[in-house]
């Protein structure tokens, strides 16, 4: 490959293995060579993971949009009095994953939702006991580190003992949501209310501890800078060396339209989305998968992204709200054949997961 100066020596480590500094991270944010990028974190991702590209038949569940956040970045959550606020009841939960089962492939719930101002820890937990006992065949994935700690703070339970009692509810792997920036700066700014960053780390900490695998994600394109992406996957790939339980990353571009920020800050280019993907394959070498998320990225970004580092595609997520609110272009749920499909497209072999953390 033909670069020079910084650049040639990071190719040198990253071909011979060698762990890429917080410096040569901001090197890379600096850097334009995309072509560049996106060949290197190929060969990693070649060198990792071989040509599967994982998926799986999914269903999202958002239990509720009313939410006492407000995070300025988020399209999805409402005050209770919003005329499109809404909060399920378990019927409501349990009809809309009757209906995805019809799908006989569907192989698990993805549950994440607001932070409802009055429902209690055992609301939430209701869900994941009844669900789990009428779908035990589905797994059950659900929560981010900020639900997590949220329940904490209302139920006055540590967040071991929360994380106990949701695992003995059913629960078998905490989702990848929330992670935001994981920095106080950024997150003091656009969402002030939630956990903070070593609250989140925490909460992730502690499941790992406990045996329950989690994702992690990456909100960016909206007030973070380059060296605060950094700082974000050096918080994450520092806590996998301590305790290797995350499972999937996670790059979630930025959806400005209907939130707070919609006037300000325009969204993302292709340009830095797939050279996201491609940093974060680079800079995370202990995280066996990167995933791009097509819901996000769009159909056709994301299987670009799968020759700049990305072996994992999500899932067929059967009908999505949280990004839908803030103007996603893409479809609200894929067929298993366009999800195949799509994959072979990219001379890559497409390989069903079934377990919990996807
Ligand atoms: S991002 Fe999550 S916590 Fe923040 S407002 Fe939206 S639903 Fe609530």
């Amino acid at each position: 490959m033909f670069v020079t100066g910084d650049l040639e020596i990071i190719e040198r480590k990253v071909l011979r293995g060698e762990r890429l500094t917080r410096a040569d991270g901001e090197t890379l944010f600096a850097c334009n060579e995309l072509s560049w990028l996106g060949a290197l974190a190929d060969f990693v991702r070649k060198k990792l993971c071989g040509d599967e590209v994982l998926y799986n038949v999914n269903c999202h569940v958002n239990l509720t949009n009313i939410c006492v956040s407000r995070c300025k970045f988020c399209a999805f959550g409402r005050s209770a009095d919003d005329r499109k606020a809404y909060a399920m009841t378990l019927d409501e939960a349990v009809n809309l994953v009757a209906e995805a089962s019809r799908d006989p492939n569907l192989v698990g719930l993805h549950i994440v939702s607001g932070l409802h101002p009055t429902w209690t820890f055992e609301n939430y937990l209701a869900f994941v006991e009844t669900l789990h006992a009428k779908f035990p065949a589905l797994y059950v994935k659900g929560f981010t580190g900020v639900e997590i700690q949220h329940f904490a703070d209302i139920s006055g339970l540590s967040v071991e003992e929360i994380l106990r009692r949701l695992k003995a509810a059913g629960l078998q792997a905490i989702a990848g949501g929330g992670a935001e920036i994981l920095t106080d700066r950024v997150r003091n700014l656009l969402c002030p209310k939630k956990c903070s960053a070593s609250q989140w780390l925490n909460v992730a900490r502690t499941a790992h501890k406990l045996g329950l695998p989690t994702n992690a994600s990456m909100l960016y394109g909206h007030i973070e800078t380059f060296a605060e992406r950094v700082e974000h996957l050096i918080k994450l790939r520092e806590l996998q060396d301590e305790t290797g339980g995350f499972r999937t990353f996670i790059c979630f571009p930025f959806l400005p339209k209907n939130t707070a920020l919609e006037r300000d800050i325009k969204q993302t280019s292709m340009f830095d989305d797939l050279k996201t993907i491609a940093i974060s394959r680079l800079m995370l070498d202990n995280f066996p998968n990167i995933k791009a998320y097509w819901v996000m990225l769009t159909v056709p970004v994301a299987q670009v992204a799968l020759s700049f580092g990305a072996n994992d595609i999500d899932g067929t997520i059967h009908r999505e709200n949280i990004l839908h609110d803030a103007g996603a272009t893409s479809p609200r749920a894929l067929a298993q054949d366009d999800i195949i499909k799509l994959i072979r497209d990219a001379g890559r072999i497409p390989k069903l997961v079934t377990e919990a953390i996807r």
